[in-house]
């Protein structure tokens, strides 16, 4: 129905559930909706659905490498841990596009990423063709709760793509899943415009992995047509970074010129690799989110954390090394030879800056050409000698993770947020999760900051800024800096609130609060609270099933 007095606003009829968001998250449970619907454990008539801002199914499009591998058996997919027998496995995708056996004969059960985006894509495809209403390409902008007709609902706003049109819909219970967003280090994200696109890239060359094959073709397209060798800075040593240097590796070597720079900065003493050895591997099984749930204190959350760190962030998988450390390994050779013949060697030279971070930026615009990109200055600083290096550079990607804050925003700025205990919450509040058994002191208007431990367990606004999301703006300079001693501006301690969630993914009411009997579940970022497993796809399709049956349950 379209509102007559207003043409750009649409309002639609209530639902039972509206998820936003349709990543792997929703998609599983769309997948488990569609399950119980074919074997009548729900009725029909449940309105469900999920929308999402990509105007068609994506996931990860950025990081789509070519060769590029998933990092996961394949039967951690969006329903084989849940129900092997559901429509909705990798091996029934396979079955369905006639690869079953070529997939056998590979004797291995890790896909590509293509193939697993491939796989992700016919998901929500049959999702939809089973009854789940999708919105492609509406971002959500507001959840607010209203009262209707002596019902609590909770109405959820989007802006359509690109039309601007907006669209409000009611639901009775939402589930967030608003997935990663890219972290830049601060003093690269100031020089950024606070919507990235390809188009910025081609004029502030300064862009994070996230959307490396967005990007990269049509900005080598537009800065090797001089010839002359390009200097690319990647910044970060975790995997994305390692398989973008590669990537960028190979195609440099395939252009025209040769005597390209790429150097890798990373702040650590060298590249450290990833465990997923068996044994280790058990702490993304689905029994290890009971365990880690029911951890009773933060200073053990954060010893576990810690122990298992390596599994996931900051390192890069051994083959990925390996292929790394021999790229390196023959530019050294090549330089022996070249040395002895006194010839040039013209072959693209990878670097890696080893335990430096970036403490300084600044952009350069192109006397000789204004319509080719900026150039980026960085200042760079060596965390044993304290010595600065300037260097200029042509582009330079973040390889420097991501984020999970979009979801605090949407509640922060509803009026449910006095139900979770968000009231007084601001953009520097820091948010943290915390399981149903721990001793909540809810805000009384004063701001809470009892966090001593676990420091690591708290979503807080860092040195970073994640892009696309919030166009908060950071305090950091991105002049070069003229001592030695680099520090950030000192910042004041952020206030931080806790809210509970209950082992269901179901964030829980503040004791004060009127228990409305709207849910709003969250998924994909409750690492703190039920483990690492929880930001990969590794529980998705487990926890679909738990989020279904605790909502089905106090139906
Ligand atoms: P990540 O593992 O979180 O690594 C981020 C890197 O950026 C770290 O080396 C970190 O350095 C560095 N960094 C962060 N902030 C920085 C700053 N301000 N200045 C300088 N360096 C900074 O991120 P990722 O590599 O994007 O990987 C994220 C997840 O995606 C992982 O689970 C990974 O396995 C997954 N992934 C999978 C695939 C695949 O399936 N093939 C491909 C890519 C990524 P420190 O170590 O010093 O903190």
């Amino acid at each position: 129905m379209t509102d007559s007095s207003n043409p750009t606003h649409t309002q639609i009829d209530a639902f039972d559930l509206l998820g936003v968001g349709f990543g792997p998250a929703n998609i599983a449970i769309a997948a488990a909706i569609s399950d119980k619907w074919s074997l009548n454990e729900l009725k029909q008539n449940l309105r469900v659905i999920f929308v999402d801002k990509n105007t068609v199914f994506q996931w990860h499009p950025g990081m789509l490498i070519p060769g590029a591998k998933m990092q996961i058996s394949c039967l951690k997919d969006l329903a084989t841990l849940r129900n092997p027998c559901s429509y909705f496995t990798f091996l029934n995708y396979l079955h369905s596009q006639n690869r079953l056996s070529a997939f056998i004969n590979r004797s291995t059960t890790v896909p590509s990423r293509r193939e697993f985006a491939d796989y992700l894509g016919w998901a929500a495809r049959e999702a939809e063709k089973r009854g789940v209403d999708v919105a492609y390409g509406e971002e959500v902008v507001s959840i607010s709760k209203i009262r209707v007709e002596e019902r609590d609902l909770i109405e959820v706003t989007s802006r359509r793509s690109p039309s601007d049109e907006v669209v409000v819909r009611r639901t009775k219970d939402i589930i967030l899943s608003t997935g990663p967003s890219p972290r830049l280090p601060r003093v690269l994200a100031v020089l950024q415009p606070p919507q990235w696109t390809t188009q910025s890239t081609l004029s502030v060359p300064v862009f994070h992995t996230s959307y490396y094959m967005i990007s990269i073709g049509s900005l080598l397209d537009k800065l090797t047509q001089s010839g002359t060798p390009l200097k690319v800075a990647m910044v970060g040593g975790g995997q994305s970074c390692a398989e973008c240097l590669i990537d960028l590796y190979n195609r440099l070597e395939g252009s025209s010129h040769g005597g390209h720079q790429i150097d890798m900065i990373i702040r650590k003493d060298s590249l450290k690799p990833s465990d997923d050895t068996p044994f280790v591997n058990e702490i993304f099984d689905p029994a290890a989110t009971d365990e880690w749930y029911n951890l009773p204190t933060d200073r053990l959350r954060a010893q576990v954390l810690y122990e298992y760190k390596n599994t996931n962030y900051s390192v890069v998988n051994p083959k990925t090394i390996d292929n790394l450390y021999e790229l390196i390994y023959e530019q050294k050779l090549s330089d022996a030879i070249a040395s002895r013949k006194g010839e040039n060697v013209s072959k693209t030279r990878v670097n890696l800056r080893i335990n430096e971070t970036v403490v300084g930026a600044n952009l350069i615009a192109r006397e000789k050409d204004a319509s080719l990109p900026h150039r980026v200055t960085l200042i760079r600083q060596n965390a044993r000698t304290h010595q600065l290096i300037e260097d200029t550079y042509d582009i330079v990607i973040c390889g420097t993770g991501y984020e999970r804050k979009t979801w605090i925003r949407l509640l922060r700025e509803s009026n449910l947020a006095k139900d979770f205990g968000l009231a007084s919450a601001t953009d520097d509040t820091r948010v943290r999760l915390v399981p149903a058994h721990y001793d909540v002191q809810f805000e009384t208007g004063k701001p809470f900051d009892n966090v001593k431990e676990g420091a690591e367990l708290v979503q807080e606004p860092d040195n970073d800024r994640h892009l696309n999301t919030e166009s908060g703006t950071s305090s950091s300079s991105s002049t070069p800096p003229s001592s030695p001693s680099i520090s950030l501006p000192p910042r004041s301690l952020p206030q931080t609130i806790q809210l509970r969630i209950s082992r269901a993914y179901k964030l829980l009411p503040a004791p004060s609060a009127l228990d409305t009997g709207n849910r709003v579940y969250l998924q994909g970022c409750e690492e703190a609270t039920h483990g690492l497993s929880d930001t990969l796809l590794s529980v998705a399709s487990i926890r679909s099933g738990e989020v279904l049956d605790d909502l089905l349950n106090a139906n």
